[in-house]
């Protein structure tokens, strides 16, 4: 087990003076909470967390990120708490380790690989600080050096992830060291036989060709010294699993892949890269196509190097990259090489410039056109218009910020969406209105009798999900608004005793176009909306008739088309007892929100324009003023279980805790109540407005009696709003 001095020492290699009493602080904490816990390699679990910390050492990090890696276990996986993190160490430190525990609560268990871009931004979008991602980095990698003590299967697991999201993360961070490392350890526990066997060939050719790599160095150094140029040159094997990618790619056997070694060139300015690229490309034929500029166009995470693939001397593939020390370094190191100097603990002249860095980085990102490029994640927010949930299979998907279990139901199917009643996030009933959360496992709970509201569309965020319930709403409101004009209609007819179904079927069309309507549906549907009343309709119906009659007398009773058994049903009855109020989901028909309406009122309905028929009780102030042509009967048709919001008001003396008693007498009374509100009069006492949700009005009665034996209350009864 690495001692805690090699990681101090390792500090001071670049923080020279710096007091490390945080990191020594952490390591004893640390120490204190994992006693006793014991690694699966059996060595005791402090050893993790040391490794990890000199893996971010190494990484060159700030003294919170070394201290976050030292305790990043410990809320997860001992009784230590955030809040102790944060008094002892601090809310830089405590803010990584949480970043880091929630990273590992997220459970990846489907189809990695395809959704491996999504799951990478959504680990971005969930580290708000980097340094999260950077201490993400260092623990995976520390697993995967001691994954054989893993089981099999979770061996394959662990190895695809870190293949799919980590070293990819790695990558796009420019931390090129951590990203080989990941790949290879991938590499040899997926695909053990290959690995094997790649590893004992490319170690052998190598030994072959190290006179040979000895060889090209020199010539390359002396050619550049030739040109007044001095220059480090390095041979360097590439990495095993680049080797066996280009391998699978070009379907081609190891001999056959000549550049295992690239060749490096450091120079110290920019100007002199393009002159050794030059000397190079004179002194070797290029295969064309394999020049690349990065120095002139960096890559996204600020990677810059002249790469070219030249005819080397014997004949074969040979690649060479032509860069400064500068941007070595940053090939390197990445974004880590960079984050002391962010920090600004120590920024003299010479490091002003790499404290550009960020800045700088900044500054390209906004040119980058491809939004997937990584380095949007720079900034704090990483990604502050998505957020990424999964789907009880585990996919990852990508919504707007303040999207809604909605938008989730409507990206799984059309379908889903319009039956949605509910839903669960990490296992838990939210409102339909929860905002999304990254990470969150997101579970749609559907009803077949469930259907769209209007609400939703305040509630929808994605334009998938708001086309689909407008559709949704407009073919619904059409099919409401057409039997609804059918049952207005045939009331009119059934008073004048004239022949409903015959008018369907003989003269209706003609009535309709004689009204400038298309069609007949077309008019019952305007006489649902109430752009014109059912009057009307009758009035042409007659004079149409009459007009008939005159010009063919002898014509016979049309014979009447049978209705379907449904329709003629619920005409009969729309006839005899009013428009139904079935439910109050019913699109056409409203109940009046100034005097709620509920089931045993004694009801009136009222033709609205453009709204279908609002329903008031009969003694209403506002419907007594009302267009008397426009009312018309209607009559409760409840579905079982339906409940119906009344307002209700309450006068009592202001006592303490008579809201309790009253609501205590409501809830007793079997009424659910949606809103309670307050006012306290002058008089010193206090009136209370309650929305509750009652069943008919006999249950109303039952509530209302009820809170009058309430001590204390004045009077109670149902309220009313113009
Ligand atoms: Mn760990």
């Amino acid at each position: 087990m690495i001692r805690i001095h090699e990681i101090i020492d390792q500090v001071h290699t670049y923080l020279p003076d710096v007091d490390t009493t945080l990191i020594e602080k952490a390591y004893v904490y640390s120490a204190k909470v994992h006693a006793g816990q014991v690694r699966l390699s059996g060595e005791p679990y402090l050893s993790h967390p040391l490794e990890v910390a000199l893996i971010l050492a190494k990484m060159r990090l700030d003294l919170p990120s070394i201290a976050a890696g030292l305790l990043h276990d410990t809320v997860e996986d001992t009784l230590a708490t955030l809040d102790e993190i944060r008094e002892l160490f601090g809310q830089d430190v405590a803010q990584i380790v949480d970043g880091v525990t929630k990273l590992s609560k997220i459970k990846f268990h489907s189809q990695i690989h395809k959704q491996a871009e999504n799951i990478r931004k959504m680990i971005l979008a969930m580290s708000k600080d980097l340094r999260v991602i950077l201490v993400k980095l260092a623990d995976r990698l520390h697993n995967m050096r001691t994954l054989e003590y893993q089981k099999e299967h979770k061996r394959v697991r662990i190895a695809r992830e870190t293949l799919d999201i980590y070293a990819p993360l790695a990558s796009r961070l420019g931390i090129d060291w951590i990203k080989r490392e990941l790949e290879d350890l991938s590499f040899k526990y997926l695909y053990p036989e290959e690995y094997d066997e790649l590893l004992e060939k490319v170690e052998a050719k190598l030994g072959q060709r190290k006179a040979y790599v000895e060889e090209v160095k020199d010539l390359i150094a002396r050619k550049m010294a030739d040109f007044g140029l001095s220059c480090r040159v390095l041979g360097r094997p590439k990495h095993l699993y680049s080797i066996f990618r280009k391998m699978k790619m070009r379907n081609l056997p190891l001999d056959e892949i000549y550049d295992l070694i690239a060749f490096r060139i450091i120079l110290k300015t920019q100007k002199e890269c393009y002159e050794a690229l030059g000397i190079v490309h004179s002194l070797w034929k290029p295969v064309p196509g394999r020049f690349k500029d990065y120095i002139s166009l960096p890559k996204a995470n600020m990677y810059q190097s002249l790469h070219t693939t030249v005819i080397g001397p014997y004949g074969e593939k040979m690649e060479i990259q032509i860069r400064t020390e500068e941007m070595d370094k940053v090939a390197r190191e990445g974004i880590a090489a960079h984050w002391l100097y962010k920090e600004g603990t120590i920024v003299t002249p010479e490091k002003q410039k790499q404290f550009d860095w960020l800045n700088q980085l900044r500054e390209w990102q906004k040119e980058l056109k491809d939004p997937r490029e990584f380095l949007d994640s720079v900034r704090m927010d990483l990604f502050p218009n998505e957020v990424y949930v999964f789907t009880p299979q585990g996919d990852v998907k990508e919504f707007p910020r303040g999207a809604t279990p909605i938008d989730f139901a409507y990206a799984i199917h059309t379908e889903v969406g319009h039956h949605c009643m509910g839903a669960k996030v990490n296992g838990k009933m939210v409102p339909l209105k929860y905002e999304l959360q990254n990470g969150d496992v997101v579970e749609i709970i559907t009803s077949p009798q469930h259907a769209p509201s209007r609400d939703w569309l305040k509630i929808a965020k994605t334009s998938r999900a708001l086309t689909r319930i407008r559709h949704w709403i407009k073919t619904e409101e059409r099919e409401r608004s057409l039997n609804l004009g059918k049952d207005l209609v045939a009331r009119e007819f059934k008073k004048h005793r004239a022949n409903f179904s015959e008018f369907l079927k003989e003269q209706g069309e003609e009535v309709a176009q004689s009204l400038s309507y298309k069609t007949l549906n077309d008019l019952l549907i305007a006489v649902g909306y109430g752009k014109i009343s059912p009057v009307q309709v009758f009035k042409k119906y007659q004079r149409m008739v009459a007009k008939g009659e005159e010009a063919v007398q002898e014509e016979e009773g049309a014979e009447l088309e049978e209705l379907s058994e449904d329709e003629a049903k619920r005409l009969a009855q729309s006839a005899q007892h009013g428009i139904a109020i079935q439910g109050i989901d019913n699109i056409m028909v409203h109940l009046g929100k100034c005097c709620t309406p509920v089931p045993g009122d004694d009801v009136i309905g009222y033709i609205t324009r453009g709204r279908g028929v609002t329903v008031h009780r009969s003694d209403c102030t506002n419907i007594k003023n009302l267009d008397p042509d426009r009312k018309v009967e209607v009559s409760w048709h409840r579905e079982p279980g339906e409940t119906y919001p009344v307002r209700l008001q309450v006068m009592t003396s202001d006592k303490k805790g008579m809201l309790a008693a009253v609501s205590n007498a409501i809830s007793n009374g079997d009424g659910n109540i949606k809103e309670a509100k307050v006012v306290t009069t002058p008089d010193q006492n206090a009136m209370f407005h309650f929305v509750v949700e009652v069943q008919d009005s006999s249950h109303l009665k039952k509530i209302i009696n009820g809170i009058r034996r309430v001590q204390g209350v004045n009077w109670v009864g149902r309220a009313s709003y113009a």
